[in-house]
């Protein structure tokens, strides 16, 4: 008799692209998905370095923390690439992480690959896509529905590689035994809808099963993008038994965490203004989207660099340029790429080049 697997990852370029700019790791109790972006095959050197530093530095146990600074260091790991001619300027990745250790779950992630669980024969998503129409989603001037067939459904609004500090955002979830973690790139997510996604997770007979029927699913209903999922069964306990910390640790790190969150309350409010909005500006030659507000308070800058566009300054109307070079403010992120939208349309139709 066959052992049934308890955990599997498969990944496929899928039917209209040349190479698998996605990425994966399935190594217990570690699981990560990267989609590379950047073109001419840059997008594979992004997301190789992402799975690799990200599985050299996870944590062997669940703590959302360490497992959100193995991206960081991923993040860093790309951005110095760069800088050293490895691979292209303006490669990035996305990047969802699982550490699994019995039913507790935790996760990192940043961009638009996403990570579900099957709890309960119910499919739900644990991840935030960070996507243009997922915060349009999100506001509500967007259906999920509207969602799957926007002209703009590709464009994430964070990633890795673009900047020196990338926001990570991180889950913590308690599964119960048979439940299912999916984690998957959108050439899975964006060919399949999530009903489909679930009755093939509640159908598989085990982990190998499910990723070879969501993978296959996906090529039939067209296979646009590489295709990329890892699932794996919750068991009922950690093989390695969970480590856990004395009961006077805890209560010392009750204090310590109530005090840091009385100082991290106020500095959140802050930062939960500014990464409400967002402006463009002209840098290096180029229009570039920032979440935030220009400047800094009391020394700490409240901006993240979201995306750096292909419009060049130069074949802007003077006047606009003139604006961006001071930095245009933006009510939000959603706004601003509908600003880019309107530069795009300034620009004479050949002194552009539209990504695919
Ligand atoms: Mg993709």
């Amino acid at each position: 008799m066959s052992q049934r697997a308890a955990f599997a990852g498969l990944s496929d370029a899928g039917h209209s692209r040349s190479h698998n700019e996605d990425a994966f790791v399935a190594q217990p109790p570690l699981y990560v998905v990267a989609d590379g972006l950047g073109g001419h095959k840059a997008g594979e050197v992004a997301s190789g370095i992402a799975v690799e530093t990200v599985a050299r530095e996870a944590p062997t146990r669940p703590d959302a923390r360490a497992l959100a600074d193995a991206v960081q260091l991923a993040n860093t790991a790309i951005v110095d690439a760069v800088e050293k001619g490895t691979g292209r300027q303006g490669m990035g990745t996305t990047v969802t992480a699982a550490v699994v250790a019995g039913r507790r779950i935790v996760l990192a992630q940043v961009g638009d690959s996403r990570a579900y669980i099957l709890r309960d024969g119910r499919l739900s998503r644990a991840t935030r896509d960070h996507s243009l129409v997922g915060e349009m989603v999100r506001q509500g001037t967007l259906s999920e529905q509207e969602a799957r067939v926007h002209p703009n459904r590709s464009v994430i609004t964070r990633a890795l590689g673009s900047r020196a500090d990338v926001q990570v955002d991180t889950y913590e979830l308690t599964a119960d035994p048979g439940d299912r973690l999916l984690i998957c790139s959108d050439g899975l997510h964006g060919m399949i809808t999530d009903a489909e996604i679930e009755e093939v997770l509640l159908g598989a007979s085990d982990a190998e099963d499910a990723v070879r029927t969501l993978v296959d699913a996906a090529l039939d209903a067209g296979g646009l993008d590489n295709v990329t999922a890892i699932v794996v069964e919750i068991g009922a306990d950690s093989p390695q038994g969970d480590v856990r910390p004395g009961r006077r640790i805890i209560a010392t790190t009750f204090w310590v965490v109530a005090a840091v969150a009385l100082v991290a309350a106020a500095v959140w409010g802050l930062y939960g203004y500014a990464s409400n909005r967002a402006y463009l500006i002209a840098e290096n030659g180029s229009v570039v989207v920032y979440r935030g507000v220009q400047g800094t308070f009391a020394g700490i800058e409240l901006s993240w660099r979201e995306e750096i566009t292909d419009i060049r300054i130069d074949t802007l109307p003077e006047v606009t340029a003139e604006r961006l070079t001071e930095g245009v403010p933006a009510d939000d992120v959603v706004e601003a790429m509908a600003l880019v939208g309107e530069y795009r349309a300034l620009v004479s139709e050949d002194a552009t080049t539209t990504a695919p």
